[in-house]
Parts: C-alpha cells; sequence; structure tokens
C-alpha cells in the first residue's frame, strides 16, 4: 500500500499513517507556491527530503503536471476552449525542454539518496514516452560529464490516464517499468465528463462498466510484458473499491493518507479468489449500477 503526496510533509503523514512507500508525488506544488519556476537546487532540496524520509520505499515522483485547471501565475497560458484536451501535463513538459530538463535533473540527483521513480502524465502514444525518457538519457549524459551522482537503474514510468494509452498498453508496457492509473483523469477522458463540471457530476462514475474494462485492459497489458501497475486515483482511495482493483490485479494501491489505514485493513480481509470472480462480473456488467450493486456501494 502506497501513498499520495502533495510535499514533503504529506509523505511524512503517509509514511507515518502506515504506507510503504509513495505511489503519486505531485510535483506541482513546487511550481505553484513561488513567484517563478523553481529553479534545479530548490526542486533538488524537495525530492532529496522526500527521498530520504523514504529511504530503501519507493518515492514515485510525477512529472509537471499543469494546464487543464492548473495554471501557473507565472507563466502565460492562452487561453482554450478545452483546456483539459489542451495544453497540459507531458505536453508542456516536451514544448518546454529548459523547464522539463531542470526537472529531471533535479529528480536525477535526488536519486542518489533513495528509491526515487519517476513517471510521466497524460500520456498518449509512445513517442511522446519515448521523447521524455530522450530528455532524461540527455540529463543522464550532462551528470555524468559533471560527474554527479544519480542512480542509473531508475525506473521510468507512464501514468495511465488517456483512453489511446489504455489502447496502446501493450506497446508503453513493453517499454515502461511501472504504470500508474491515474482514474481521475481516465473516468473524464473515458467517459467525456469534465472530471470538474458540477452539472454532469452524476455522470463521473468511475465504476461505469467502461471504465472498469480499460482498467481491466491496462493491467492485463502490463502484466503481459513484466510492467508492474498500479492505480493512484481518488477511487482507489475508498475501501468499498478495494475488493475490485485487488480482483482486477492492480499491484500497487496508492491512496491519500486519511484513507491509507481502512484501504490496508480492507485488503488484508480478502480472499483473492472472490476478489477475481468480482472483479469478472464488474467486467463483463453491462450498467454502472450493476457494478455498484455487485460491490455494495449506493
Ligand atoms: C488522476 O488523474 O487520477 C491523478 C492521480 O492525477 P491528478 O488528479 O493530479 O490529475
Ligand atoms: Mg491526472
Amino acid at each position: 500500500m502506497l501513498g499520495n503526496a502533495a510535499n514533503v510533509d504529506e509523505v511524512r503523514r503517509a509514511l507515518d499513517a502506515g504506507a510503504e512507500g509513495i505511489g503519486l508525488f505531485r510535483s506541482e506544488f513546487l511550481y505553484m507556491q513561488g513567484p517563478a519556476l523553481p529553479d534545479e537546487e530548490t526542486q533538488f532540496a524537495a525530492y532529496r527530503a522526500a527521498a530520504e524520509l523514504c529511504g530503501a520505499r519507493p518515492l514515485t515522483v510525477r512529472t509537471l503536471d499543469i494546464g487543464g485547471d492548473k495554471a501557473l501565475p507565472y507563466m502565460h497560458f492562452e487561453p482554450e476552449e478545452n483546456p483539459f484536451l489542451g495544453w497540459r501535463a507531458i505536453r508542456v513538459s516536451l514544448a518546454m525542454p529548459e523547464l522539463f530538463r531542470t526537472q529531471l535533473r533535479a529528480l536525477l540527483r535526488a536519486s542518489a539518496f533513495g528509491n526515487v521513480r519517476v513517471m510521466f502524465p497524460m500520456i498518449a502514444s509512445v513517442g511522446e514516452f519515448r521523447a521524455a525518457k530522450a530528455v532524461v538519457e540527455t540529463c543522464m549524459a550532462e551528470l555524468d560529464a559533471e560527474g554527479v551522482a544519480y542512480d542509473r537503474d531508475i525506473a521510468l514510468g507512464v501514468m495511465i490516464e488517456t483512453p489511446a494509452a489504455v489502447f496502446i498498453a501493450d506497446e508503453l508496457a513493453a517499454r515502461a517499468r511501472f504504470f500508474s492509473i491515474g482514474t481521475n483523469d481516465l473516468t473524464q477522458y473515458v467517459l467525456a465528463v469534465d472530471r470538474g463540471n458540477r452539472r454532469i457530476a452524476a455522470m463521473y462514475d468511475t465504476l461505469h462498466p467502461a471504465v472498469v474494462r480499460a482498467m481491466r485492459l491496462t493491467v492485463d497489458a502490463a502484466h503481459r510484458h513484466g510492467c508492474e501497475v498500479g492505480i493512484c486515483g481518488e477511487f482507489a482511495g475508498c475501501a468499498a473499491h478495494a475488493e475490485l482493483l485487488v480482483g482486477l490485479g492492480f499491484d500497487e494501491l496508492s491512496v491519500a493518507p486519511p484513507s491509507v489505514p481502512a484501504v490496508k485493513e480492507r485488503i488484508r480481509g480478502l480472499e483473492t479468489p472472490q476478489a477475481e470472480l468480482t472483479a469478472r462480473r464488474a467486467v463483463e456488467a453491462a450498467t454502472a449500477s450493476e457494478v455498484h450493486e455487485l460491490i455494495g456501494v449506493g
């Protein structure tokens, strides 16, 4: 069981609550708290502090995920008609190589002080993952030339948040060390339901069979290639969903610190064959209400 954190204090809170590492470290806070882009030293200090707290336990850092509903006051974001389909997440990082390089250098340097893993948000193609890996390799070559230590075997992963990533999960799994499904975004993109629009909030349902099947496709593809697969969306933080997620075969659940004890407790009480049966039935269900009924969630 891993924890989600948005800053170093939350890393401590997650570990204190019983998390065996961090499955999602949202790096945005570093970019949102100051008047300008954080430099390499500022980022290195934060990632190193988080890595040292985790020790041998994994610290999974997601690279900058802005755009959509998250802007940076000092950066120009052109108004867009569909910001969630626009300039956000990995698209911003790949379009701003200096910004991306600064973050990756800081992360690589921090990897010498713990078990750092790096994942990229909103990947929709093999090309994007390849391009991100190429920037990591450039940074490694720079650090080699400078004689700076880092973990040469650092794990690079893909956040599965787009339907495109689900449909090419085999190709991504063959190239990534791990997946983490971001169900907050995956649900909105699979169902075409804006996650922040209250008017259609009732339609936003991760238990919709389309989303459950997307999770199954992703988990199975990952395992075909020996790629570890976790889930870090808010959905995993509800103990009532644990049976479905364990039955679908997730290797790791990552949840907000306050949810760690209850979800852990629920997982301990599960029988794997029963959980697998529940998951199979959920995948075969025709409607969201059938899935709700199946797992006893209203
Ligand atoms: C997600 O989309 O599920 C996720 C974990 O990322 P965020 O909520 O930060 O977009
Ligand atoms: Mg997301």
